[in-house]
This record gives C-alpha cells, sequence and structure tokens, in this order.
C-alpha cells in the first residue's frame, strides 16, 4: 500500500493512506541498510500487519524531491509562514529569519498576514512594500472576516506546505477555515487543531485532502542549519540581487564597504529598511556565532 509519513515519534511512523487512514509503522525496508532514516512527508510503500489495529511495517521509501534540514522533513513544495498584521504586531526579525532559511533551503515561500480585518488598506500597502521588492508572494487574510481564506485554499491544493509563525496569530483558526467539510481521520491530529495549542515539538502533516497536506513545523525561528555562515546571508536577499554587480568589492557583506550598491539602493529607498536593518542584526548575529565542527 502507497501512503504518506505523517508524524515520526521514537521510531514508530504514522502513515496516511487516502481512505483507509492511518498506520502505525515500524521501519523494516531495504532503505536501513543505506542508512537512510524515514522523514516526515516521506512517500512510502507499506506492508499491513494488521488492518483492525492498523499496524504496519515501512519496506520502501520513494525518491525524494527534497529534503529539508530544519525542519527534518521531505517533498516540501512550498512553506506559508503566517504572521498577524496586528494583535500581535509583525515581527519583522523572526519572519526574515524564517525566509532566510526557506531561501537557503530553496523553498519557495508565501507570507500570510492574517487579523487583516485589524488594519486598513494603508497598512496593508506599508507591509506589501517591505517584501515585494524580494519578489515573496504576500496574501491579506482573515480567518474572521474568512477574507481571502479561498485564494489560500486554491494555492495550498495538491501540495504539501509548511507552516509557519508564531503563536497568536490564528494558525489554527485558518486552518479550521481550511478544512470546511473535510473529515479528519485522525482524532489526534483534529484534535489538536481544535484546541489550537501546538504543544508537540515535532513536525507533523496535517491532511487537509488527497494530495494536500500542510505541516505543522514548531521552533523555526533558528538559523542553526548546519552549514549556514553569514557568508550565506546576503544570497538569502533576493531583493540585493540586481545591486550587487555595483559593488566595488567582491564578496562584500554590504555593512561598512564603501561604493556598496546594496546600501546606495537603500539610500534611494529601493531597499526596504526593515529589512536591511534585520539583515545586519543576522550578520553580527552569525558572525558571532561559536563555530561548530
Ligand atoms: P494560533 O496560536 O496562531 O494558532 O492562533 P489562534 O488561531 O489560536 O488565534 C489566536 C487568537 O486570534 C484567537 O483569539 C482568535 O480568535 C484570534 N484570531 C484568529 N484569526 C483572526 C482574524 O483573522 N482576525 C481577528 N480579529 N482575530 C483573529
Ligand atoms: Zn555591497
Amino acid at each position: 500500500m502507497q501512503g504518506k509519513i505523517v508524524k515520526g515519534i521514537s521510531g514508530f511512523y504514522y502513515v496516511h493512506v487516502a481512505e483507509t487512514g492511518i498506520y502505525e509503522c515500524k521501519a523494516k525496508g531495504a532503505f536501513r541498510k543505506d542508512k537512510i532514516k524515514p522523514l516526515v512527508g516521506d512517500d512510502v510503500t507499506i506492508a499491513v500487519l494488521d488492518e483492525d489495529k492498523k499496524l504496519g511495517n515501512v519496506e520502501e521509501i520513494h525518491p525524494r524531491s527534497n529534503e529539508l534540514i530544519r525542519p527534518a522533513v521531505s517533498n516540501i513544495d512550498m512553506a506559508l509562514v503566517i504572521f498577524a498584521a496586528a494583535k500581535p504586531q509583525p515581527n519583522f526579525n523572526l519572519l526574515d529569519r524564517f525566509l532566510c532559511m526557506m531561501e537557503y533551503q530553496k523553498v519557495p515561500v508565501t507570507i500570510c498576514f492574517n487579523k487583516c480585518d485589524l488594519i486598513d488598506d494603508e497598512e496593508k500597502e506599508q507591509l506589501r512594500k517591505i517584501y515585494e521588492p524580494a519578489g515573496y508572494n504576500i496574501l491579506f487574510t482573515s480567518a474572521k472576516t474568512k477574507l481571502h481564506v479561498d485564494e489560500l485554499k486554491k494555492l495550498l491544493e495538491g501540495k504539501t506546505t509548511a507552516v509557519a509563525g508564531p503563536s497568536g496569530v490564528g494558525k489554527s483558526s485558518l486552518v479550521n477555515s481550511l478544512q470546511d467539510g473535510v473529515r479528519m481521520e485522525t482524532g489526534g491530529i483534529s484534535r489538536k487543531i481544535e484546541r489550537g495549542k501546538h504543544t508537540t515539538r515535532h513536525s507533523e502533516l496535517i491532511p487537509i485532502s488527497e494530495k494536500t497536506y500542510i505541516m505543522d513545523t514548531p521552533g523555526f525561528s533558528s538559523m542553526d542549519v548546519p552549514g549556514f555562515e553569514k557568508e550565506d546571508l546576503w544570497t538569502c536577499y533576493p531583493e540585493f540581487r540586481e545591486f550587487e554587480p555595483n559593488c566595488r568589492f567582491q564578496g562584500c557583506s554590504h555593512i561598512s564597504e564603501p561604493d556598496c550598491g546594496v546600501k546606495d539602493a537603500l539610500q534611494e529607498g529601493r531597499i526596504s529598511q526593515i529589512r536591511y536593518d534585520n539583515y545586519v542584526l543576522l550578520y553580527e548575529e552569525l558572525k558571532n556565532k561559536p563555530k561548530k565542527y
């Protein structure tokens, strides 16, 4: 049988099979010889050991389209980062960290500002101006008034999307509003959503419909993807790219060097001051990070 690993806890893998439900599986396949460990997000073939008790073995891991390190998951098509437009005010530093991690791992991101019932058009424009020059897809939603919830639904359809964002921004409310009419197979997962409390530290896939999954990704603010150094940071700011050829020095960090194209663009208002300020903060943080070997 074919399914998808939606959760992994201490050696058990929970495999979602469309129609029949979720099987608790152990890893038994030949992939173990190659030291490959199953990941949440893996498409797998399982052998059912007990249909009543829903027990099985993972026998084969299908080729992965990608594999992230933070969070440790596979086959992610997109990341959706949710912040509240207000109450609480968006923490742009946290948002930029997340964007950098996804940029570094080459995952396309959509930024969702929820609670847009609480802000006016002018405020939306201000948010748009920060992130549009970087090329990010931006959605303004309200779980309360259902503003653009259909667009969000359409965007997610057929994809596996990693969802991140601080608590209190309306993630659970949004996810619940996506699930209209969809019966959840797993008491555990749906109960967790209803409660709206994300106590788990594990990544977990939530089936929304056949072929559509969203993934809860706790702890997304850390920048400790192995190998990520300060020199990688500017490659994670897409809006810098067109101005970098104007920098006098190769490998310009765009902070203290003279004749810097990025700083010129900042002066001209073509790069957001908020984005740049966070860049400098993150650069300093990475510079002072103790090296791990
Ligand atoms: P989570 O912690 O990110 O999952 O956020 P919740 O979904 O639990 O929502 C946190 C609080 O924000 C709750 O009191 C919700 O009723 C409220 N909330 C969620 N979405 C919206 C929205 O679009 N507009 C407004 N005004 N409040 C919202
Ligand atoms: Zn520069």
